[in-house]
């Protein structure tokens, strides 16, 4: 019997999943289904290899039958924002039972549109388990799949990782570490199938054995120092560190010899995650160490796990200005300082010559971590989204509430929006300060940067237009210094 055909028993119906993995398979055929007013109790869903196929054996014998298909007039089917986010993770869990129980549950949401919200619902809470223990299991991989390099037959480099993953998880990352590991020819094999990548197209392959991985040394160099930067003090609690790293991903950890490095660092970073933690209910660090360490720890959005570092502003506290950049570049990831780079200097130029004191300001950017991406091996800027901006918003009020600054000055769009929340375009809002709720006032011009991709009368027009912002301000802060 092929995947795509379906055994009716009577008023009963077996649909067979093309693979354990399929979510849009199952969709579609659920919402066939649900228009055909085919309640939970007459289906079976079946997945290849699984148990409880109690059909299987006997389905031809009892006569076979296309699902029935809905009028072409027939009723939307309902579905939750909530209900569709959860169930894509849960239709990855190793469960056999899973695939009922969302067909249950949707079934449920077309004369209850709000059951996602009860919390006595024990169907939604068991969604709401297969989606935790399936993005767990994501996670572990991120964390824990470790490449070993083999030389293949042309003798050309490949990067090859053993994984066992707990649930059906394999294809729905495979562009986590496509994205991650863009430049390598790498595989990673697991018994639930494989994914193997050669810099332009994705393959996948069937399961493997621990067998087919190599032994050997793991790349120690770079994964010590990867690992290094995300390492969970957390883990140095045995009980925690058992429930978070299960031994049987120790045996390709190479990591392992620095914990007592990492140890004697765990305290700070503990705090960081503490800090980080604060978020949740919303009470700002309250001071410079406080912030650094909670940025360090910051994973709330996906820039930290390509980035060396997160780089924490500097400068005087109680500074009466506050320069907000974009996002530190390739030098200050290196360096963990804020405008080390080309643009950083041209900006300490203008500053200096229009009288402002760097040194009197604390300089900072609207996104901690460095986003880029890898040009051969240079790591070219990529600029934030929106969405990753306003995730860093948090940290950058933070900083304002800390230092205090009377005035703000935004470099570039980015910044803006860090400090408003919403987008402007730099050309309307120069030159005309706008309060912030704090009590200070932003003021708004380009980034530096911007300068730097010009040449010729461009160039001297923008950076005549950007002299002239740090003039303004420059007369401001005069002006605030003599009340
Ligand atoms: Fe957190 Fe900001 Fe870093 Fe994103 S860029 S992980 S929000 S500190």
């Amino acid at each position: 019997m092929t995947a795509m055909q379906h055994v009716s028993l009577g008023a009963h119906y077996v649909v067979h999943l093309p693979t354990p993995d399929d979510f849009a398979f199952w969709r579609e055929r659920a919402r066939q289904l649900i228009q055909c007013d085919v309640p939970p109790d007459r289906v079976s869903w079946v997945e290849p290899g699984g148990t409880g196929d109690l059909f299987a054996q006997e389905g031809p014998s009892r006569g076979e039958r296309r699902l029935p298909l809905p009028e072409k007039s027939a009723r939307q089917v309902r579905a939750s924002k909530r209900f569709m986010k959860l169930a894509r993770n849960a239709a990855l869990h190793s469960d056999p039972e899973r695939f009922g129980l969302l067909y249950r549950v949707l079934w449920r949401l077309q004369s209850k549109p709000r059951c996602m919200e009860d919390k006595a619902d024990a169907d939604v809470r068991r969604v709401e388990e297969l989606d935790k223990s399936v993005r767990r299991d994501s996670h572990k991989m991120h964390a824990f799949v470790r490449f070993r390099e083999v030389t293949d037959e042309t003798g050309a480099e490949h990067y090859v990782a053993w994984f066992e993953p707990d649930h059906h998880i394999v294809r729905a990352n495979a562009g986590f570490f496509m994205r991650r590991f863009a430049n390598m020819n790498w595989s990673i094999l697991t018994p639930r199938g494989c994914l193997h990548w050669d810099g332009t197209t994705m393959r996948e392959s069937g399961p493997a054995r621990r067998e087919d991985a190599p032994g050997g040394d793991p790349v120690e160099a770079l994964w010590k120092s990867y690992y290094s930067s995300i390492f969970n003090p957390a883990r140095l609690k045995v009980g925690a560190m058992l429930a978070e790293m299960p031994k049987k991903y120790w045996k390709n950890m190479p990591e392992s010899e620095l914990i007592p490095e990492l140890i004697a660092g765990a305290q700070a970073r503990e705090a960081g995650m503490v800090a980080a933690g604060a978020r949740e209910d919303r009470k700002l660090p309250s001071s410079v160490d406080a912030i650094a360490q909670g940025i360090g720890a910051c994973r709330d959005c996906p820039i930290a796990e390509c980035s060396t570092r997160a780089v924490m502003g500097e400068g005087a506290l109680g500074a009466r200005l506050m320069i907000v950049g974009e996002q530190p570049g390739d030098q200050e990831d290196e360096q963990g300082k804020p405008f080390v780079g080309p643009a950083g200097q041209l900006l300490d130029e203008y500053l200096t010559k229009v009288g402002i004191a760097r040194s009197q300001a604390y300089v900072t950017n609207a996104v901690k971590h460095f986003k880029f991406t890898w040009k051969g091996k240079r790591r070219l800027h990529q600029s934030p989204t929106a969405k990753e901006i306003d995730a860093c918003r948090w940290w950058l009020e933070a900083e304002r509430s800390v230092v205090k600054p009377r005035v703000v000055l935004a470099l570039g769009a980015s910044a803006a929006r860090g400090l408003l929340g919403k987008t402007v375009s730099i050309a309307r809002a120069r030159g005309t300060p706008m309060p912030l709720e704090d009590g200070s006032e932003l003021w708004v011009t380009a980034h530096p940067s911007y300068l730097l991709r010009l040449d010729g009368e461009a160039r001297a027009e923008q950076a005549a237009k950007f002299e002239s912002d740090l003039e303004a301000v420059r007369a401001r802060l005069t002006q605030i210094a003599g009340c």
